[in-house]
């Protein structure tokens, strides 16, 4: 499989915020949000290929039960259902944070599943400097990653058969709007299970929009999710 970068780190979204985790990265992913930050995995994927045992002998080296699985979209690659096994037998907690748009038999003690809103669609007005791609590669993906950002049949499943959280990266206030939508159409998931989290890659902007967010946090129930990776470090790669 494609790995792009395998670190130790610490969680820094979600319910296991500040959790040591070694993270594997998988490169390669069927969507390509405007907003992507890590277009290593996604516009212009890169990586080497690391066989199942590879990474197990990697992970082996770094003392740490959790094990994050990441992407790109982890859940595009089929070996993930035998490194999964793999790494539940070690005796590893294994999170695999996925768009929810892609099924596989893996094994997962958390599904972290971030829904994408039609807030992630590419366009070429929002491509400043090209920075995404060319205006002719971002083109062909507007109509293609709408098509496919959004896959209720997989959300089910995972939401049935896997503990689970859903995170939302939200940018204004419709984006609440689309997540309240969102949710009618699966009753089941509790208020408790839903984060929101700022759309953004630096510190100041993260702290702006993360205090009006706080506020729709607090009168639905839902919860507020940082993203302490960019507080402590920014938008670096790694961490
Ligand atoms: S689903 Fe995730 S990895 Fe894929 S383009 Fe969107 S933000 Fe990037």
């Amino acid at each position: 499989m494609r790995i792009a970068e395998l670190f130790h780190s610490i969680q820094g979204e979600g319910r296991l915020l500040g959790v040591p985790s070694v993270f594997v990265r998988t490169s390669g992913c069927n969507l390509r949000c405007w907003f992507c930050d890590t277009p290593y995995t996604s516009w212009q994927p890169e990586g080497d290929e690391r066989s199942v045992d590879e990474i197990l002998q990697e992970l082996a080296a770094i003392d740490c039960e959790h094990v994050v699985i990441t992407g790109g979209e982890p859940m595009l690659v089929r070996e993930l259902v035998s490194l999964t096994e793999e790494l539940h037998r070690r005796g590893h907690h294994i999170t695999i944070e996925t768009a929810g748009t892609v099924d596989l038999p893996v094994f997962a003690d958390l599904m972290s599943i971030s829904p994408k809103l039609s807030n992630s669609t590419p366009d070429d007005h929002r491509n400043i400097e090209g920075q995404m791609s060319s205006a002719r590669v971002v083109g062909s993906w507007t109509a293609r990653h709408d098509a496919q950002r959004h896959r209720p049949e997989v959300i089910r499943r995972l939401i049935r058969d896997y503990d689970y959280q859903l995170k939302f990266v939200i940018d204004d206030a419709d984006d609440v709007l689309e997540v309240e939508r969102w949710l009618i159409e699966f009753p089941e998931v509790p208020d408790s299970r839903v984060y929101l989290m700022a759309q953004a890659i630096d510190r100041d902007a993260l702290v702006e929009k993360s205090r009006w967010i706080a506020e729709i946090v607090k009168s639905h129930g839902w919860r507020l999710s940082p993203r302490l990776h960019v507080e402590l470090w920014g938008n670096t790669r790694g961490t």
